[in-house]
């Protein structure tokens, strides 16, 4: 018979939840010279990030990358033959994947000589927790300084709290149990346009329905655009504006309610249902009441900059203090929270945290975005770079690629950057550094040129030098060549170079006069 957990009485330091946010900040405050004590219900480190979120989910788009780059290749004269997916292969290799990297977690925990509780955590008051180990033992802990990393879980429609085999969530179609012939993914944002790409790329014949007017709310259109035909192509349909009315599951499937704007109800029947709705974080059944500390509105605990809580020698990280529920935010809040507990001066303050995508093309950005500073009424200037002009991406076939800049008219330094995921650290650098264009003539040239794929070359002078030039100039040029080469290259066709630029005709009329292209 195994033995019973041993509860510790007492934690210098107690971190509750161990995904990213929670084992970052184990790890760093062991490090600090604390001594710490995790309390986590899986065997291993790793969180929803690592056990059913984006790792397991990064594997299917893996899947998914290489049937789509396979499928795509016959346009170039290499032609594949259909592609089989054994699914209890690709499961097995994704679980795999899943164990290799909680249980390397498990051994830094021992490496590092945490205290690694398996079970739940529940404050009592604000020094003292109950702890129920996964085997049923309980315990009372005293800490003096704790960490809650509890994370966040799926909202699910409601009546449907429990989920089933036919209607699931992101962990749901991360189980992998089969690929069914027909997926309908309510909502159009990061897991749904995900997860919805994976299981087409694997044979589903995916319909997506989102409730608002377009994909990935937040992000900025033109961008979205780029993905939205891509995905116009691969999905059965994506339903705008429209939600479900109502859910019936059926012995071979679900037959859905969809109800459009205009109040309009159809139904369509699916082989499964895919909910992706978003997240809220996991404040529920932690005794938070039994502590002075506050949640906010939306239900996230409340923080200040070094993410203590309203209780001083308790504090919040991850998704459960706030948005963007991103793991390499948790990341950060959890080394200046370890920092803080440690007794440093550490202050949690990004300027721009960087987003990716990861459908098929990616979107990834940094910064205030252009639909936030319209909104917000900030007066912003935008840098548009088609890739259509850059060798390397037609040799990829992602020659409908855009990066884009949005920048302070007044003191002309980069507030958002969007490019490729490969590139967007240079960019976070250019949006926290406040990079000034005229004075960083080597960081940028990076982000015009699409990152690793160009080298800087002889055909974009431009870039080697950019010191000592306003931005202006350096947007000018950019955007002068873009335009003389697309307007070229559709013989002088007005039109066609609108909308392959994603611009308005009145638009580009001004600026083929702008810069001397036409004289009308
Ligand atoms: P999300 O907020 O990205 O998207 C949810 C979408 O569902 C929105 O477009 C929303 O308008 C729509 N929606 C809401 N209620 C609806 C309804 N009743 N019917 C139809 N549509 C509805 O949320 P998510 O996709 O669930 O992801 C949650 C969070 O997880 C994200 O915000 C992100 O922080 C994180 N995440 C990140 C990544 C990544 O970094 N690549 C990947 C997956 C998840």
């Amino acid at each position: 018979m195994s033995e019973k957990t041993v509860i510790p009485a007492q934690a210098q330091l107690v971190v509750i939840g161990a995904g990213p946010g929670g084992y970052t900040a184990a790890f760093k405050a062991a490090e600090l010279g604390l001594q710490v004590t995790v309390i986590d219900p899986e065997a291993n480190p790793g969180g929803v990030c690592l056990h059913r979120g984006c790792i397991p989910s990064k594997a299917l788009l893996h899947v998914a990358k290489v049937v789509n780059e396979a499928e795509e290749s016959a346009a170039i004269g290499v032609t594949f033959g259909k592609p089989k997916i054994d699914v209890d292969k690709v499961r097995a290799w994704k679980d795999e994947v899943v164990g290799k990297l909680t249980g390397g977690l498990g051994m830094k925990v021992e490496h590092k000589k945490l205290t690694y509780v398996r079970g739940m955590a529940q404050f009592t008051d604000a020094g003292t927790l109950l702890v129920t180990a996964s085997d049923g033992t309980e315990g009372e802990m005293k800490f003096e300084q704790a960490i809650l990393a509890t994370g966040s879980r799926p909202i699910m429609l409601p009546g449907l709290d429990g989920g089933s085999d036919l209607i699931f969530d992101s962990t749901g179609a991360l189980d992998l149990v089969d690929v069914p012939p027909t997926l309908l993914v309510v909502g159009g944002g990061y897991i749904g346009l995900e997860l919805g790409s994976a299981y087409q790329a694997m044979g589903s014949k995916v319909s997506v329905v989102e409730m608002t007017n377009g994909l990935l709310p937040g992000c900025d259109r033109d961008l979205v655009s780029v993905l939205k035909r891509r995905l116009d192509v691969k999905f059965e349909s994506i339903l705008l504006n429209t939600k479900v009315a109502g859910l019936k599951e059926m012995k071979s499937g679900v037959q859905v309610t969809l109800e459009d704007k205009k109040g309009e109800q159809t139904q369509q029947k699916f082989a499964k249902v895919l909910v992706a709705i978003g997240r809220r974080p996991n404040t529920e059944n932690l005794g938070l009441e039994n502590t002075g500390v506050l949640l906010d509105e939306k239900g996230f605990v409340k923080v200040d900059g070094q993410r203590r809580t309203a209780e001083k020698n308790i504090f919040a990280i991850g998704d459960i203090a706030g948005e963007p529920m991103l793991a390499h935010k948790a990341y950060g809040e959890a080394a200046v929270a370890a920092e803080a507990a440690a007794g440093r001066k550490a202050v949690y303050d990004p300027r721009a945290i960087p987003a990716v995508v990861f459908t098929d093309p990616e979107i990834a950005w940094c910064g205030i975005t252009e639909t936030e500073a319209r909104a917000a009424k900030r007066k912003v200037k935008t840098a548009k770079l088609p890739w259509r002009g850059v060798g390397r991406t037609l040799t990829l076939g992602r020659e409908d690629g855009i990066t884009k800049l949005i920048i302070d008219p007044e003191t002309e330094r980069v507030l958002l950057g969007y490019d490729w995921p490969g590139n967007i650290r240079q960019l976070e650098s250019a949006v926290e550094r406040a990079v000034h264009l005229s004075e960083d003539g080597v960081l940028l040239p990076v982000h015009f040129d699409i990152g690793d794929v160009t080298p800087v070359s002889d055909d974009r002078p431009f870039l080697k030098n950019t010191v000592n030039r306003t931005l202006e100039e350096i947007v000018e040029e950019v955007e002068s060549r873009t335009i003389a080469d697309i307007f070229a290259s559709t013989g002088g066709n007005i039109r066609q170079t609108a909308k392959e630029l994603g611009v308005s005709r009145p638009t580009i009329y001004r600026k083929l006069r702008k810069y001397g292209m036409i004289d009308h």
